[in-house]
């Protein structure tokens, strides 16, 4: 274990919210076993895609065990791009709905210790009730509050992984970054990638997520400050919000499938135009979109 110096009390405040008591920990693994011997007998008629394999895992983190799914390689990669692995509050397979868990594709023959605990910190979280909703069809209310809860959530995960192993902060960052930034960046981003990502599949409309971002920054920040983030250690983060909108809207316009382009091109011009990338021909452009937007 590192020396977390002033940070200890928040990694120990925060390990200690987000482990469920005994009682409901326990509960979680009757659901799972109950859960893995109705698969077992269902799962025998499977055969396209190929069934996921299942197996309990201990969390060095929170010393206790949780259901990780090892499913196909080509679903996970359209379900959570750019990821090793990603946490459910629940999977549906052979018309079961299993309890919350951590999926990493069958490619992966192993995983390392502090994504797989990062996950973990996600599984407790929907444990307790405290897991995202999904986006699908939200009011532009509902869109706000779903992507400050993202936040926090990423942020929670981040900050107990890079706390326990800081060595998962890119090499050329790790000097220049302080936890809380590199916390701020990674939860703001990832909640920014999910976002665009449900928008690109159609399940929110463009419109929608651009409304809902409308001067979002001062409750991010309250968000932040809320898990005693040093103000000017994430300043330069949330200022930059609608800057990784539009990196982000980049990127996964070029990873997602044509499907996906319309609503990530919208987010994106919009996005260009909020931080004065889009020069006056382009603006001409995109005129007609960009009027429904002002
Ligand atoms: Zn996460």
């Amino acid at each position: 274990m590192t020396k977390l110096g002033k940070d200890q009390k928040r990694f120990n405040r925060l390990l200690k919210g987000l482990t469920p008591a005994a009682k409901l920990h326990q509960k979680y693994l009757a659901d799972v076993n109950f859960f893995l011997h109705k698969y077992e007998i269902l799962s025998r008629s499977l055969k396209k895609p190929p069934p996921p394999k299942f197996e309990l895992k201990k969390s060095i983190l929170f010393q206790r065990e949780y259901l990780v799914g090892h499913v196909d390689t080509k679903w996970f990669g359209d379900k959570a791009i750019f990821c090793n692995a990603a946490a459910t509050d629940s999977l549906c397979v052979a018309g079961l709905n299993s309890p919350p868990l951590v999926l990493i594709p069958k490619s992966k023959d192993s995983i390392e210790k502090s994504i797989l605990e990062h996950e973990f910190v996600h599984v407790n979280q929907a444990i307790l009730h405290k897991f995202p909703d999904s986006f699908g069809r939200s009011s532009i209310q509902q869109v706000r509050n779903i992507f400050l809860a993202k936040i926090k959530a990423e942020y929670e995960a981040n900050f107990l992984q890079a706390s326990r192993w800081p060595e998962c902060i890119p090499n050329d960052l790790r000097f220049d970054y302080s936890i809380d930034a590199w916390c701020a960046l990674r939860s703001i981003t990832q909640a920014i990638e999910s976002v665009i990502q449900q928008s690109g599949e159609g399940k929110l409309k463009p419109s929608t997520v651009i409304s809902a971002m409308e001067k979002i920054s001062p409750a991010v920040m309250k968000c932040l400050r809320e898990y005693g983030a040093t103000e000017s250690d994430v300043v330069l983060q949330v200022s930059n919000i609608y800057e990784y909108f539009n990196q982000a809207s980049s990127i996964l316009y070029r990873a997602l499938p044509p499907q996906t382009h319309k609503p990530i091109l919208q987010i994106w011009t919009w996005a260009m135009y909020v931080t004065g990338n889009l020069n006056q021909e382009e603006v001409k452009k995109t005129r007609a979109t960009l009027q429904r937007w002002s």
